[in-house]
């Protein structure tokens, strides 16, 4: 079966991940976060330190482990009645974060809009994940060269998603306005492809 599926986009410090959290509480919406999916695995799972391994370096958990991961969260949603594949609106943060996880998910995900949060702002953004990091104990936001590296992995792996999907289904938001008027604008949007 395929999943109807929108995308939040965007580098690190966007905002994609508040965005995601607000509309994973309206019903008809079901929200995956991948990065949280990653850290929501216990301590002595492989695939955990793996992503430790990973993440703690700025860099891409590999794509097979990945999409398996993301799989079996959506099954596990599914059997448990969060997720209604049949109705629900499937809200994806963080997956697909290259062009071969988009390939992997090519037959699954039925995707109609990808919603770009764009920051021109780069101090901005780094603020944002700094203050994250302390929030969250974020060990990759804490450190400048982490940073660093995270927005050269989304700059290098991650934007050439967009090309992927293509100018038709991409929607730029400007993610430096408030968080209401980010999420109002996602909503109108949203609000014609159901
Ligand atoms: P952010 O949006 O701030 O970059 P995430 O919570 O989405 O943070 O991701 C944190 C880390 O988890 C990433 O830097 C990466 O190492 C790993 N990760 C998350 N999603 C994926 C993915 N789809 N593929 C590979 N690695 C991922």
């Amino acid at each position: 079966m395929t999943f109807k599926t929108v995308l939040l986009f965007g580098a690190p410090g966007s905002g994609k991940g508040t965005q995601g959290k607000i509309l994973g509480t309206i019903p008809g919406f079901f929200h995956f976060a991948c990065g949280d999916a990653f850290r929501n695995l216990r301590i002595d799972d492989p695939l955990g330190r793996t992503f430790i391994d990973y993440s703690s370096r700025g860099q891409l958990v590999p794509d097979h482990p990945t999409i398996e991961l993301w799989r079996k969260n959506i099954q596990a949603s599914t059997s448990n009645g969060s997720f209604h594949p049949e109705r629900d609106l499937l809200i994806l943060d963080g997956i697909p974060r290259n062009p071969q996880q988009a390939e992997m998910l090519k037959t699954t995900l039925d995707v109609r809009a990808v919603f770009h949060l764009t920051c021109s702002d780069m101090g901005k953004m780094v603020e944002r994940l700094q203050r994250r990091a302390l929030r969250e104990n974020r060990l990759d936001d804490a450190n400048l060269d982490v940073i660093r590296r995270r927005l050269e992995t989304y700059e290098s792996e991650t934007k050439p998603v967009l090309d992927y999907y293509g100018p038709k289904l991409v929607r730029e938001i400007d993610s430096t306005a408030s968080p209401l008027n980010v999420l109002r604008s996602i909503l109108d949007q949203v609000a014609t492809l159901l």
